[in-house]
């Protein structure tokens, strides 16, 4: 496969996949450029939204097409915002519900699913997550949507205080892209 339509409207991600495929020498065709409409996410699950994006993108371009569902899911809000993250309401609002809980009861994770979606071949999917906790406070710079209020296992940073390689390391993202990636080598 050498062209594929990433299904998003998210600078912040398009960077990310943009980052993360460049060493597979992929052709990245995005939403924007392509005029891709808007989908509207009415799955139940991460896997639901993500097929729903990747077909429509594969319906209008006849190309192998990505997309992703991904959300933040916190344990003392059993497991919200989590496919609602887009519309929760950013990360101050996360901090201020989260303000009584101590820091042993803080974890989240980050969770996100990719679908392929190409012809003659049934959708496939790729599944990452990145465990961490909530921080008490809004820090960094870099990144978008909650990373600067999330702090991935064994780290004191937040990830929007982390370069974007560093950030890969254990991001969700990376993590179903990678088998993704493996998926691709094998069958090609
Ligand atoms: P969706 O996948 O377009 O439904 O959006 C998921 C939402 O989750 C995004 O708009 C972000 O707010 C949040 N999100 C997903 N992945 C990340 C990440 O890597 N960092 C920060 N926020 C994220």
């Amino acid at each position: 496969m050498k062209q594929l339509v990433i299904a998003t409207h998210n600078s912040g991600k398009l960077l990310e996949f943009q980052k993360l495929l460049t060493p597979h020498a992929i052709d990245v065709l995005d939403s924007t450029t392509l005029a891709l409409p808007d989908v509207e996410e009415t799955g139940e699950t991460f896997s639901a939204n993500a097929l729903l994006k990747a077909q429509s993108a594969f319906d209008h371009t006849g190309i192998a097409s990505l997309a992703d569902d991904s959300g933040l899911c916190v344990d003392a809000l059993n497991g919200a915002p989590g496919i609602f993250t887009a519309r929760y309401g950013g990360p101050k609002k996360l901090i201020s519900e989260l303000k009584n809980t101590p820091n042993g009861a803080r974890a989240a994770f980050f969770e996100c699913t990719l679908c392929l979606v190409q012809k003659n071949v049934a959708p496939q999917f790729f599944t990452g997550r990145s465990f961490g906790s909530i921080s008490k406070e809004i820090k960094g710079e870099q990144g978008f949507g909650y990373d600067p209020v999330f702090i991935p296992t064994g780290e004191k940073r937040t990830y929007a205080e982390m370069t974007k390689e560093e950030k890969a390391q254990t991001s969700h993202r990376a993590k179903a892209l990678s088998a993704f990636v493996l998926y691709l080598q094998q069958n090609d």
